[in-house]
Order: C-alpha cells, then structure tokens, then sequence
C-alpha cells in the first residue's frame, strides 16, 4: 500500500508567499495605533526662540490623530499623552504594548547646534550609521535625566556611551521592515505634499522604539533650532500639513497591509471536503508559481506534496467519468503522462476506493 499521508499545499492564490514575510504582524488588520507625543511637562524637550519641543509635537500628534478618527472609523487611537504631562519613556512603550497597538508613532522636532540645518527626517530602532544619527538618539534619550528610577528601568544604560548604543542597537527589530516602509510614507508625504526638504529614512537607538511590540517610528518633524522652520511648525498651516502627510502615509501603510492579508486570508480558508478526482499532470521537485506560462490553459491548478517532490494538478471533479474527459484535453496540452488522480478531502486515495466510494454517494 502506498503511503498515505500527503501535504496538501493549496496554492489557488500563490500570491502572498513572496510577500508574507514582510508583513508579520499580528492579525490581517491594522486597528490600533498609538501616537506619542514626545516630552511634556518638566521635559520641554528641544527649545527654539519661540516655541518648545513638546507643544509643537502635541499640537501635531493631537491633529494626526484626529485626521485617523474621522478618515479611518475603523483605527483605535490612543494618545501616550494629550496634554502638557511628563512621562517616562518606558510608561509609553507600555501603554502601546497593554493596547496590542499595530503601530507606534512618536512625534519630535529636531535641533541641531548649527542653526542653518533644517528638514524633516524619520527614523525607525536600530545600529546608527553616522555620529549626526546618533546624536539625535542621544538628544532625544536625553529625557530620561527627568525620570527617577532610570537606572533601574533601562538596566544601566548610559545616553551619553557611544558603546552603550551600538550594544543596545544589537536588540534585533522583529518588525524593521514594517517600521522603515512606513517611516519611508512619511518621508515621501513630507516631501511630495508639504515641499519640506527630505532628510531620508535612518536608524538609532531610541529608548522609547526599544521595548515597544510592533512596529514603530519616531518623526523629526523639523529643526526648531531653525528659525524659518520653527516658525513653519508653529502655524496652523504648518502643523495641519505635517498632520496630514503623516495620517496619509499611515492610511496607505494600512491600506496596503490589509490587501496582503487578504489574499492569505482567502488561501486559507478554501478547505475542500468529499470526494475528488483531479488530473495530475506534472511533478518537480521546485514549486512553481502557478502562475507560471507552462500552466496556461489549464483551470483550477492545485499542488501537493509528497515524497520531497511537488505534484501539480488540474481540474477538480465529482466523478471518474468528467475527469477522465479533462484528462484528454490536458494531454493534448503536451502533458502526455497526465492521469487521474483521487482525493478524499486533502487526502490521496486510491482510484479503485474512489470509484467504490463514488458508486455508494
Ligand atoms: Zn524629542
């Protein structure tokens, strides 16, 4: 007796297979998103002539996250703060992580010593690539001077160590590619819809990216060391426009996301029950996508595996004397060996058992 036991691999819609690893998130929607204000009350963060770090960041993250609720009925959107209130960098980790966010977003203006530097630039957790790189993560790390038990709650990081944020970068990023494709939206909407200059996509060590269990970013907004920047950011104009670049690049990430995970959806649940006779016409040790010109004009392809070798067949039917009718048409396709084949739902059986099993239904 042959063996009996087959992988069936339905591959109707072999979409997704190349695709699947890059969007590993949990579930097929994104529901959840968490906007985080950076700094807030005795953390002013960056201070400009003008205005503060943390205003700018509220005012933004606050109109971001209205533009998702009236857009996008279907997005949660949790705010780590929506007032001028300190919190610790881990407490907002923790508050994206007790509401299973599928998104972290932090909100930033950057500064720099040299006052002609101006753009925006997004940046997703990982091993810096330049000193100007790493010096935005220590700025930005640098709110934990206000916070009482930092030693305890970072385990003895130093924000001033160089050493200390290559060792802490080595933390893999189970969800980088998700963070980079929404830090690269950001950028482009920043680009192509506000004209701001585009400083590019980067990687750091960022406290507040490190324990979060999604995906995440934080966005520089812009320099507000920067006069003309800081000035843009400040007005109404200015802060809707960099609202709306970052709702739109998240509408799209979502979008695409959810379009994925539909076709993985649909792969799955097809599940076939009952008697079946198909025509196998083909076996190879590759998978192909079934796609693929050699499989042309032949219907309802379905592939299995057995014994290390693909096997590739064709038609689906309820009796001998239908499938033995496709079994010319698919020989005069140049697939001279074809024969049929039997199935009791997902399971190869012999023809003879089929045919019994056929007479009795
Ligand atoms: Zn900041």
């Amino acid at each position: 007796m042959e063996q009996r036991f087959y992988i069936a691999i339905l591959l109707f819609v072999f979409l997704g297979l190349t695709t699947y690893d890059a969007y590993s998130q949990k579930g097929s929607k994104i529901t959840t998103v968490v906007i985080d204000a950076g700094h807030g009350g005795k953390d002013p963060g960056a201070v400009g002539k003008n205005a503060k770090e943390k205003d700018i960041a509220l005012a933004i993250a606050k109109q971001t996250g209205s533009y998702i609720k009236k857009y996008l009925p279907d997005v949660n959107v949790i705010y780590t703060r929506n007032s001028d209130k300190f919190i610790p960098l881990h407490k907002r980790a923790e508050i994206a992580n007790k509401n299973n966010a599928d998104f972290f977003i932090s909100i930033h203006c950057n500064a720099n010593s040299n006052r002609k530097a101006y753009g925006s630039e997004t940046y997703t957790m990982g091993l810096h690539k330049s000193n100007a790189n790493l010096n935005v993560a220590m700025l930005e790390n640098a709110a934990i001077m206000f916070e009482d038990d930092a030693e305890e709650q970072y385990q003895g990081f130093d924000a001033n160590s160089t050493e200390s944020y290559i060792r802490f970068s080595l933390f893999q990023d189970t969800y980088q590619d998700q963070s980079i494709l929404l830090a690269t939206y950001i950028q482009d909407q920043f680009k192509s819809r506000v004209g701001r200059k585009d400083r590019g996509v980067h990687q750091a060590g960022f406290l507040v990216l490190w324990r979060t269990a999604m995906p995440g970013v934080l966005v520089e907004l812009g320099f507000i060391s920067n006069l003309t920047e800081e000035k843009f950011l400040m007005s109404e104009k200015g802060q809707a426009y960099m609202a709306s670049a970052i709702y739109r690049a998240f509408k799209k990430y979502k979008l695409d996301f959810e379009k994925e995970n539909r076709v993985e959806e649909k792969e799955e649940t097809i599940v076939y029950s009952g008697l079946s006779y198909r025509i196998q016409f083909f076996t190879s040790p590759q998978l192909f996508e079934l796609s693929n010109p050699k499989f042309t004009g032949l219907s309802d392809l379905f592939v299995y595996a057995h014994n290390g070798l693909y096997k590739y067949t064709a038609g689906r039917f309820n009796t001998f004397g239908e499938a033995s009718a496709y079994l010319f048409k698919v020989r005069e396709k140049d697939f001279k060996d074809a024969f049929v084949v039997a199935f009791q739902a997902e399971e190869r059986i012999s023809i003879e058992e089929a045919r019994k099993l056929e007479k009795n239904n």
